[in-house]
């Protein structure tokens, strides 16, 4: 064992925050165990945008957004949704949002957030070594446009970027179109980060990590698990379905479903989910050559393997409801509306990104056994952070040093 003591770790979910966590453990040698009940679709991990964005600093709890969501929530046709019958369960975590939503919290998240983002691809490039990414990981930048409709909003995001020291270049219209010629011009400008990656297959590429996990010796069992807790001072529990397993220590990395677990932990952790969407346009690909975002729609496109993948809005709707066709629909008429060429879509898919409502996550000890520990809440950005957070949490597990301040991920600034 290369540090600290710990004889066995049980990890509940195999999202990218999951199987990162199980892979940097096999480094140090402790003998892990991944438990998780689903499908690899049924993951937030499996169908996001495929983004490896480590310069996305600024998060939605903004005082600029505060202005823009009453009349995004009450068109038909924005980028924000709610589900009307989950509404009276979220007020809480509406309501500590929209604490949130002013200068000083959002440059807070901002700080704590660039602090991971920057290591984010250091730690990824490392995984990138250890598997194929053969028509997997591309390195093409990503754009993202805007019209001038909210060009205070752009200001803010580009100015919170240069104060944090994120590079960024600013492009104009024909700039845009050098780079992505089939985009139908109703942008007037936008932002390259010329340096960032994208996946070109999430699925596949969290498959790969897991295969890895499991060739080196990692265990995984195919189970709900329905509690987790602390039974002496070194030994957790974790129930299954059907049986019980005993760790070391357990971490809970369940993302958007992880506060089932902490609930029975004594803590209340305002965990709860920005529903999400994708569809696809296959062969269409080749339209664009990496991602592009446009901001006005909350929506982006990235070329992937099974065709053009159009992904996005949020929709605030808890875990429990059916997708929304008007979502799906929402999604379509964007991506027709930058690529009038598009035909027809295919494979609809709802995914939950699991968001506090200060948008950070959380990584550390829980509040009353320090030998569980949490890793979720990564929101928009849980793809991005994945190898980080396995470095972080499995250095926590192990009582390593940090000059990280991991103070501000800690689930005490709930309590
Ligand atoms: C539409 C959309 C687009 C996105 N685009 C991007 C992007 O471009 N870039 C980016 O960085 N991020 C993106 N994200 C966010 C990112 O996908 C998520 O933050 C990330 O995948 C969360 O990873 P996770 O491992 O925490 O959760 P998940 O991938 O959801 O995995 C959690 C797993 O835990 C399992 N689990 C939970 N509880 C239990 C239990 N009790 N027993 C057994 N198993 C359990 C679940 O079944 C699940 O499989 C996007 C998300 C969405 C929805």
């Amino acid at each position: 064992m290369s540090t600290g003591s710990c004889s066995s770790v049980g990890v509940v979910g195999a999202g990218i925050q999951g199987v990162c966590i199980g892979l940097q453990l096999l480094k140090k040698d402790i003998p892990t165990t991944i438990f998780d009940s689903t499908d690899l679709k049924e993951r937030a991990s499996y169908g996001n945008a495929g983004h490896f964005s480590p310069y996305a600093v600024l998060q939605l709890n903004r005082p600029d957004i505060l202005y823009d969501i009453p009349r995004m929530l009450f068109s038909s046709n924005g980028p924000l949704a709610l589900k009307w019958n989950y509404i009276p369960k979220m007020l809480p975590w509406i309501a500590r949002y929209l604490k949130n939503c002013n200068k000083k919290s959002m440059l807070h998240t901002a700080k704590y957030m660039n602090q991971i983002l920057d290591l984010s691809m250091e730690a990824y490039e490392e995984i990138f070594q250890e598997i194929d990414t053969t028509n997997l990981v591309e390195k093409k930048g990503i754009i993202y446009i805007w019209t001038n409709r909210n060009l205070k909003s752009r200001e803010l995001e580009i100015k919170v970027r240069d104060d944090l020291g994120v590079k960024q270049k600013l492009l104009s219209v024909k700039e845009i179109l050098d780079l992505e010629p089939n985009l139908k011009p109703v942008f007037s400008g936008g932002v390259y980060f010329d340096y960032a990656s994208h996946a070109r297959d999430p699925g596949e590429f969290l498959k790969k990590i897991f295969e890895l996990f499991i060739q080196r010796g990692g265990k995984f069992i195919k189970e709900n698990v329905k509690s987790v807790s602390q039974i002496s001072a070194k030994e957790t529990l974790i129930k299954t379905d059907s049986k019980e397993f005993k760790f070391e220590k357990s971490v809970i990395a369940g993302g958007a479903f992880s506060k089932k677990l902490t609930d029975q932990l004594g803590e209340k952790i305002p965990l709860d989910t920005e529903r999400g969407y994708h569809v696809h346009f296959k062969g269409m690909d080749k339209l664009l050559n990496r991602p592009v975002i446009f901001l006005d729609g909350a929506f982006g496109m990235t070329p992937m393997n099974q065709g053009l993948r159009a992904v996005g809005t949020v929709e605030l709707g808890g875990l429990e409801n059916p997708a929304s066709k008007k979502r799906i629909q929402y999604i379509v008429n964007c991506a027709k509306e930058l690529l009038p060429q598009l035909g027809e879509h295919e494979d609809e898919w709802l995914g939950f990104r699991p968001t506090l409502p200060d948008f950070l996550p959380v990584l550390g000890p829980s509040k009353h056994n320090k030998n569980i520990i949490y890793a979720f809440g990564h929101q928009h950005l849980g793809w991005t952070l994945g190898a980080i957070t396995g470095k972080i949490i499995s250095g926590i597990l192990t009582n390593e040093k940090t000059n990280l301040d991991l103070s501000a991920y800690s689930s005490t600034r709930f309590s």
